[in-house]
């Protein structure tokens, strides 16, 4: 393979003999491991990605939904290339050549035009954080009739498609039916912020929208949040029921069909809307790695200092699987994880890379926080014991739990845009919340 077009990306270019580290995918781990060795002048940094504008993933439901403005949350790539100092390169990376050392980005088009054609961009340390997708774990009928919530364009797509109906249905009085697979943090967060945008709709004076709104949310397993403690399943589900939400669990689905879901045992769900939020599996690009170690769901094995089976090739975040000393499973793909991962490879990886020995990951689990919308929220305490002897049942609900939960984001911003620019950011969202919420119903 030829690297003529190695150069051809946007942004700041690195110098030539400098050691290239190429990053593929730029979500909560990639992009801000981006900025953070791109600060390394001993580094020439690149980074793509299939988007052109980052968006923190955890916000999506809410995008899909229609409670948060899209047009607030995306985050420039070519911006953040040229605020930190690294090379972005547009476009979806489509193989990697583990013995040329070597990745493969498509063609880039906008508006039928190619802007960046078919490149091959060398490397010297890869690292993949391509993140994962939804899994249809193979049941028929939802690759067709169900809608996914993983990336921006199906978040919008979802709004898009469903708003115009909700309110429809509020004018002649019929429901508005939303069936959820999975009760994990996905498709719990997704049913409140469904019955929040639909408040939204009657306090804007189009009446019968939350009496439409009919969210049916239904899981495989014994309990809602399996990733949490059993009092907040138990404390979320009596909250969602309170709410209106019809909750499902022990139901298995056998298919998905245009207008309704069939379980196993034969009975049928109606629904104008599927949304399958069942589980994930790793990104097309790191389940096509044969040459490296995969395990469940095809996500990468990883070790201790996020090395895959080359050692030339790092993987993290959601693609990745970690099994810590002692566990029997990986990591679960979250954001903290992601998160985590991205700081210790921005303080590790030069280190590595000069061939220094390097501490091992150790991840401490600083306890999860769902959000059911303006309604409520939960936070569960991870490891960090010392705050039990205070709080009800091992777990924190109400405004800190919310606090808690808006902080991660806007610590992700800091991490982006740093601490000032951040805190601008979170001011003028509080102003236009206040000043234009009818931009949500659009
Ligand atoms: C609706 C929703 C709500 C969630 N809520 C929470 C929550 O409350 N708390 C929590 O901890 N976690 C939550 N998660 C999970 C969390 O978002 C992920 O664990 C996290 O985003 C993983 O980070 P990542 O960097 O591995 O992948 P991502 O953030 O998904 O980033 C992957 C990036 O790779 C890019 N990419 C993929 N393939 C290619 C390719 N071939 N070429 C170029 N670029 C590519 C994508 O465009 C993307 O930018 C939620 C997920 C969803 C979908």
């Amino acid at each position: 393979m030829n690297d003529t077009n190695a150069k051809a990306g946007l942004g700041p270019s690195g110098q030539s003999d400098a050691h290239r580290v190429l990053i593929v995918g730029g979500g909560v781990a990639g992009l801000d491991l981006a900025g953070t060795l791109a600060g390394h002048k001993e580094l020439d940094v690149a980074l793509i990605d299939l988007a052109t504008a980052h968006v923190w993933k955890p916000m999506l439901h809410s995008i899909a939904a229609g409670t948060h403005d899209v047009a607030r949350v995306g985050v420039p790539y070519l911006a953040q290339a040229r605020q930190h100092g690294f090379l972005y390169h547009p476009g979806r990376a489509t193989a990697v050549d583990l013995d040329a050392r070597c990745v493969t980005v498509d063609a880039f088009d906008r508006d039928g035009l190619t802007l960046l054609p078919e490149r091959h961009l060398p490397y010297d340390t890869l690292v993949l954080a391509v993140g994962s997708e939804a899994n249809d774990f193979g049941v028929p009928g939802v690759a067709d009739h169900a809608r996914h919530i993983d990336t921006l364009h199906e978040a919008v797509a979802y709004r898009d498609a469903t708003a115009p109906r909700l309110v429809q249905a509020a004018q002649a009085g019929r429901p508005h039916r939303v069936a959820i697979v999975g009760g994990g943090a996905t498709g719990v967060q997704f049913a409140a912020e469904l019955l929040q945008i639909a408040d939204t709709v009657d306090d804007f004076g189009i009446d019968g929208a939350r009496a439409a709104m009919q969210v049916t949310l239904l899981d495989k397993g014994d309990r809602l949040l399996v990733a949490f403690p059993p009092p907040v399943s138990a404390a979320a589900r009596e909250r969602l029921e309170q709410l209106g939400v019809t909750v499902r669990l022990n139901v298995d689905v056998a298919r998905a069909e245009a207008d309704a879901l069939i379980l196993k045992n034969g009975e049928e769900i109606a629904a104008d809307f599927i949304v399958w939020a069942a589980g994930v599996r790793a990104s097309p690009l790191a389940a096509s790695l044969d040459a490296l170690e995969r395990g469940p769901a095809s996500r990468i094995v990883i070790d201790a200092h996020c090395r895959t089976s080359r050692p030339e090739v790092f993987a993290l975040g959601d693609c990745a699987a970690l099994t810590p000393n002692g566990a029997d499973t990986p990591l679960p793909p979250t954001a903290q994880v992601a998160f985590r991962q991205a700081v210790y490879l921005g303080r590790h990886l030069p280190a590595m890379i000069a061939g220094r020995s390097v501490p091992d990951f150790r991840y401490r689990d600083a306890g999860a926080l769902v959000s059911l919308a303006d309604y409520d929220a939960y936070g569960a305490l991870g490891d960090f014991g010392f705050f039990k002897g205070g709080i009800k049942n091992g777990f924190f609900r109400g405004r800190l739990a919310q606090a808690g939960h808006a902080l991660l984001y806007r610590r992700h911003q800091a991490r982006l845009h740093g601490a000032p620019r951040a805190a601008g950011l979170w001011l003028s969202d509080v102003v236009t919340a206040r000043t234009r919420p009818i931009e949500k119903l659009e």
